[in-house]
């Protein structure tokens, strides 16, 4: 009897749960193992709501680990269910697994567990499907370090302030060890067939993606899982040191970049954990000051699942602090008021007159990557400075995001708009120009991405409407909002939201 294993977002051999219990299966009842993979553009663009960037780095990815199993043996299936709407879908994704499962005699399905609400309902379909059809099914745990509902307070509730989740994670890892698991397949008949990368029409309309450098992407996010582990090996012999100071520097590139083969799990954060833990010479606690902020930033992403699993309403589409929730947001719903759509698309297009939030916007359209303080910088200016609705926000970095991740893009939206767990204290306002002055002093990111400042030196950069005496001749847009006004304005709505009784 043979058994599947459902890859989703966990396209990798190495350290994946799902593949070594579905070995074991295979293993014990004389049969083997089939990798499924479900190729749905109608689930990736219009349920997950992922864009381009993410769906196409996504593919390549499934090339690549398609080879890299056939290499060992484990055949992949690709299946594409028909089906007109999500409704639709869940069914017929449904049955047509029972129905693969019955012609490829598998009576076992594997899969790691997701938590987004849609998964959860897709999960939940599914397997629903296949108890009618007396198919074994199991969901074993790989998304976070430490299982969801395993970081918890003393009388049992969830954490909603990350300084304290992070202590009680390490506590857990120190107390149950951290190790890879071992799922690399035994081969059984290995193929010498190369298999081409896999072509697909993803449906997406170019028009949304007019500056689109397909191939930069490419490059600067080569796919699978050889090449994320060589990055992270390089990040760690080369960057990691200084990566507390270099992550906030808008040129240096301190980041490590591993945030796109992380959001589709062709490397698993154990693996990143335990790679930094042993550079750091064993201790998650003490050591050297990049890694230890490193280390700390694989455990916010761990922290946004949990967040998400405990307290689902944030996954569908609600703030985590209801008191904000009818804070006075421009924007939502979409396309009432056209002042705010107007703001909403100068803030998506790059043409807001604030130079750094400019350079962002444009390079998040142009490569789908943004360094984190950039991500908080534009979706700071977003909510407080044109106190637009954080849900617009999230929308736009789903559609441009390679690395795009329902729990992390959440959990950053709602920490920027002050609406989230642990959120950022709504009296504390980035200031645009005081994050450009300090993280980009030379003024060289916004020259590589806004042209028209491009001959206009620091300091003068930061500010040109206020600095540069030939203004009009840039042709660059004057500032759509003042800092100094809007910022006392949404200080006092959210003063008001947190007084209301
Ligand atoms: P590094 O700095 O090298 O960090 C290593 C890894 O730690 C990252 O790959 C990521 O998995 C994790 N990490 C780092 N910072 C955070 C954080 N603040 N929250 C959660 N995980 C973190 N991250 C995504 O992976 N996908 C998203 O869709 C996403 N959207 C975001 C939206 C906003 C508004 C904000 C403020 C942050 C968002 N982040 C998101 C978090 C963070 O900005 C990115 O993970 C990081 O910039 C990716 O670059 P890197 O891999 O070089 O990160």
């Amino acid at each position: 009897e043979n058994a599947f294993v459902w890859f989703r977002n966990d396209l990798r051999v190495t350290h994946n749960p799902a593949l070594l219990a579905a070995s074991q299966y295979s293993a014990t009842h004389g049969g083997r193992v089939y990798a499924l993979l479900v190729t749905s553009p109608l689930e990736w663009r219009s349920i997950h709501n992922w864009g381009l960037p993410k769906a196409s780095y996504y593919v390549r990815t499934v090339s690549v680990l398609r080879r890299e199993l056939s290499k060992r043996g484990i055949e992949m299936l690709l299946h594409t269910p028909t089906a007109k709407n999500a409704t639709e879908y869940y069914k017929a994704l449904a049955s047509e697994i029972v129905q693969l499962c019955k012609s490829q005699n598998c009576s076992a399905v594997y899969m790691n567990a997701e938590y987004d609400g849609v998964a959860l309902e897709r999960d939940a379909a599914v397997a629903s499907a296949l108890d009618t059809a007396g198919i074994l099914h199991h969901t074993t745990h790989d998304q976070c370090v430490v299982p969801v509902g395993k970081v918890l307070t003393q009388s049992g509730t969830p954490y909603k302030v990350f300084s304290q989740f992070k202590k009680t994670w390490i506590r857990y890892i120190e107390e149950h060890g951290l190790d890879m698991i071992d799922s690399e397949p035994t081969e059984i008949e290995k193929s010498s067939t190369i298999l081409p990368d896999i072509e697909l029409d993803l449906g997406y309309d170019m028009h949304e993606y007019p500056n689109w450098d397909l191939n930069a992407l490419h490059t600067t996010f080569p796919a699978g899982e050889t090449e994320a582990r060589k990055r992270l090996h390089e990040f760690l012999q080369k960057s990691v040191s200084g990566y507390h100071e270099d992550r906030n520097h808008f040129m240096e590139g301190g980041a490590s970049k591993l945030s796109a083969p992380l959001a589709v799990g062709a490397i698993s954060l154990t693996e990143c954990l335990l790679a930094a833990r042993i550079a750091n010479k064993g201790a998650l606690n003490s050591g050297s000051p990049g890694l230890l902020t490193w280390m700390s930033e694989l455990c916010w992403r761990d922290f946004y699942r949990h967040v998400l699993f405990h307290f689902p309403h944030v996954g569908r589409g609600a703030s985590f602090r209801p008191e904000f929730e009818h804070l006075s947001w421009r924007g939502w719903p979409p396309n009432i008021e056209p002042a705010a759509e107007e703001h909403f698309q100068a803030w998506c297009e790059g043409r807001t007159g604030y130079p750094i939030v400019d350079a962002a916007m444009r390079q998040l359209r142009r490569e789908g990557w943004l360094c984190n303080r950039l991500r908080m910088v534009v979706a700071m200016f977003l909510t407080k400075d044109l106190r637009i609705h954080w849900r617009r926000g999230e929308q736009h970095f789903n559609q441009f995001l390679v690395d795009y991740d329902f729990s992390s893009n959440n959990g950053g939206w709602q920490w920027s708009a002050s609406t989230g767990t642990d959120a950022q204290p709504y009296f504390r306002i980035f200031n645009p120009l005081l994050q450009s002055e300090k993280f980009d002093p030379s003024g060289d990111y916004i020259r590589r991405y806004v042209d028209e400042l491009s001959k206009v030196s620091a300091p003068s950069i930061h500010d040109p409407f206020k600095r540069c005496k030939g203004f009009d001749q840039l042709k660059y847009p004057r500032p759509i909002v003042d800092h100094s006004k809007v910022k006392e304005q949404v200080l006092a709505l959210f003063t008001a939201a947190t007084t209301v009784t």
